[in-house]
């Protein structure tokens, strides 16, 4: 491999750990077999991580002859980081540093207040939950938001986000203004699909796509198993894809995106022309559980118009899976199956009509929960979040 030694060693490094998150604790000799790095090397690494205190030595594994080898393990209590997720719903989990949720709290956040009110009510509440456990503020390493909206940038970070109403806002000045801690922030798409690549079924793929069905559609892909951010960070915006010429308006300025067909908003909004009764998705929900045949055909339509998108993914990127999740993946199996019906009937190659497409089983915590693991990899790999003075 060409490149500078100390590049060499950053991904050395990132490999080591890498393998540890993903296959548990390992002796020196197997992560030096495993990797293909020389044992030395191994050793001057992870000697290194566990002075940092990234890493530790976890007792003796297995050996059939000779000296049982020492096991090394993340060192899960040296740091701990927040996930949370501002959305209409909003989430805060407190996680050490496998991932593992130590907390959590529920909120609904007010999206006609402004973000410093939302960013002091989190403050608030991130104080709780550190006191809950005893963590002075030197223990935790950062703070994860997933929050929906565009133009999400590294660096100084400007967010526009319809939802909320917040345009052109710097949301990480104004978020650590608000607690003493490195805040990353990102689209609530992007969030889920890093948590579906770190703890779904996207740890089996290095390329595929994660579309979030929510109240929005959105999507992340994964390349050479990296998330693809785009030149502006705005790759991914599956739901703002256009698929009828003079369509539905979305908020976005244009007519006819998909998101307005296929969203739990564009849902609802369609099955309350049905029945004036209906009040929310829950409640879409429930007249399907009934047999109402209009409601369950209004779904099956959504889901088919899902799965062209689905298809024009497959026909652009040929990744290995398409992964889906969100609040209508996870209550909704006739919608997914109307899109993969669909989706497959429409793929171009018949080598890529095969192309798994997989519902998630993560839970409603997946933007926290990808939020977190995002805070926790720059923490460990050495590549802190946000820089104030950037
Ligand atoms: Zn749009």
């Amino acid at each position: 491999m060409r490149g500078t030694p100390g590049l060499i060693r950053k991904i050395n490094r990132s490999n080591i750990i890498g393998l540890i998150q993903k296959r548990g604790s390992l002796s020196r000799s197997e992560i030096s077999r495993i990797s293909g790095l020389s044992l030395p090397s191994v050793s001057r690494i992870i000697d290194s991580l566990i002075q940092e205190g990234i890493l530790k030595e976890i007792g003796k594994g297995k050996s059939l002859r000779g000296k049982k080898p020492l096991l090394i393990d993340i060192n899960s209590d040296h740091q701990y980081v927040f996930g949370v997720e501002i959305s209409r719903k909003g989430q805060i989990i407190l996680c050490n540093l496998t991932g593992k949720v130590l907390r959590r709290e529920q909120y609904f956040p007010d999206p006609s207040q402004g973000p410093l009110s939302i960013a002091n009510q989190l403050s608030k509440k991130i104080t709780q939950l550190s006191h809950s456990l005893n963590l002075l503020p030197n223990k935790i390493a950062g703070v994860g938001i997933g929050t929906p909206g565009f133009l999400f940038k590294a660096g100084p970070l400007i967010s526009q986000s319809p939802f909320f109403g917040w345009n052109s806002i710097n949301a990480v000045e104004i978020f650590e203004k608000s607690f003493p801690y490195p805040v990353i922030v990102e689209n609530v798409a992007k969030a889920s699909a890093i948590a579906e690549k770190m703890y779904g079924y996207g740890k089996q793929f290095d390329n595929f796509f994660y579309i979030f069905t929510d109240w929005g559609v959105g999507g992340g892909f994964f390349t050479g198993g990296a998330l693809y951010r785009g030149i502006n960070g705005n790759a991914g915006e599956f739901g703002h894809t256009i698929i009828e010429q003079n369509g539905v308006p979305c908020y976005c300025g244009n007519l006819g995106c998909l998101e307005q067909y296929t969203s739990t908003d564009a849902i609802v909004r369609e099955a309350r022309s049905i029945n004036k009764n209906i009040k929310d998705f829950d409640s879409v929900m429930n007249a399907f559980q009934l047999g109402d045949s209009k409601i369950i055909a209004l779904i099956e339509k959504s889901g088919e118009i899902l799965g062209k998108g689905v298809a024009n993914i497959i026909n652009l990127l040929n990744p290995e899976a398409i992964i889906i999740g969100g609040e209508i993946a996870r209550k909704c199996p006739i919608y997914i199956q109307s899109a993969i019906v669909q989706a497959h009937g429409a793929v171009f190659s018949l080598e890529a009509r095969k192309t798994p497409v997989i519902t998630s089983q993560l839970g409603e915590e997946a933007v926290a929960m990808g939020m977190a693991s995002e805070v926790i990899s720059r923490f460990i790999n050495g590549n802190p979040p946000i820089k104030r003075e950037e």
